[in-house]
């Protein structure tokens, strides 16, 4: 039976760490959010604002109809880039079909750009030279970090190959000498998903389908790291079969209360480091 890794437990150890670190520091930094007026960015917005006020983080957020045009975003991420008093700069994903994301992270100040989407940033992460990463990826290696275990050798298996979660978080691993393997559409076309789950010590899954990943596939003592939010009949669930997952893996980590409570704190944690940086 799984250790369930206890992602509020862990978001909570980071918070106290940030408050001592926001309390040696002078000046306050500032967040800019911008979200699109849809349930669940709604939420999130609502959780990373709340969390923001609590640690003494300033926001300023705009939450734009989802038919808003790619102009208007730019001019936005424009007038903040240009705002001395903001730091950080976030933009809510999934982005409306109209809006190009890669023109909206070519858009944001590469120093302010907290989720490290920037081509620039995303080059620094390449060479494992990155200041600034994926909140999602970071949030992931929190979790694994959590659990003790050594990744040096181990076989990584990453489900979903986004640029904001499944490549950052493949690079990430890399960088820590796990053996790692990428899975996608492409895998699961080939009809080879499976056998590659099922070789995974460490088994990361981002890729938004209720229960894709099926418990009986999970190596005994592995461990899974489930990035997966998906609503059904009103419940959050995650990517992977999390009961029978469970009994199996040696960590598991819950949607909800997994990934999610640590990618907000690692909002926070990297619009500090931008605060730093921009601080010289
Ligand atoms: P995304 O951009 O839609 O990416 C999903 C990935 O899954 C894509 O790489 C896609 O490949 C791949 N995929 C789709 N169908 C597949 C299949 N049948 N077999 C294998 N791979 C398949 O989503 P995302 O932004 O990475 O987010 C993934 C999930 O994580 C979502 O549920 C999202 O809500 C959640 N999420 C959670 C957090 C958190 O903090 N907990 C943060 C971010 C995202 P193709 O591109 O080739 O189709």
């Amino acid at each position: 039976m799984a250790v369930v890794l206890d992602g509020r437990t862990i978001a909570e150890r980071i918070k106290q760490n940030l408050q001592r670190e926001l309390a040696s520091l002078s000046g306050k930094p500032m967040l800019a959010i911008l979200s699109f007026q849809t349930p669940s960015s709604s939420l999130y917005l609502r959780t990373q604002c709340e969390q923001a006020v609590s640690l003494g983080i300033e926001t300023t957020s705009s939450a734009y109809p989802t038919d808003t045009k790619q102009e208007l975003v730019e001019k936005i991420l424009r007038k903040w880039n240009e705002d001395p008093k903001i730091h950080g700069i976030f933009v809510h994903q999934p982005m409306p079909s109209q809006i190009d994301p890669q023109r909206v992270s070519a858009a944001i100040d590469p120093r302010k750009d907290i989720e490290g989407i920037h081509p620039q940033n995303s080059a620094r992460r390449f060479f494992a030279k990155a200041r600034i990463g994926s909140c999602t990826a970071l949030a992931v290696m929190e979790l694994i970090e959590s659990t003790g275990v050594s990744l040096e050798g181990k076989e990584a298996v990453v489900v979903g190959h986004s640029e904001i979660v499944g490549r950052p978080v493949s690079m990430l691993l890399l960088d820590k000498l796990a053996t790692t393997t990428i899975c996608h559409v492409g895998t699961d076309k080939a009809g080879r998903l499976e056998e590659h789950v099922r070789r995974a010590d460490v088994l990361v899954v981002a890729v938004g389908k209720p229960h894709f990943i099926k418990g009986e596939w999970i190596k005994q003592g592995a461990m899974v790291i489930d990035v997966g939010i998906n609503v059904v009949e009103g419940r959050v669930v995650g990517d992977v079969e999390f009961d029978a997952a469970k009994e199996r893996a040696a960590f598991i980590s819950p949607v909800p209360g997994g990934v999610g409570p640590v990618t907000v704190m690692m909002v926070m944690k990297n619009t500090v480091e931008a605060f730093k940086l921009q601080r010289g």
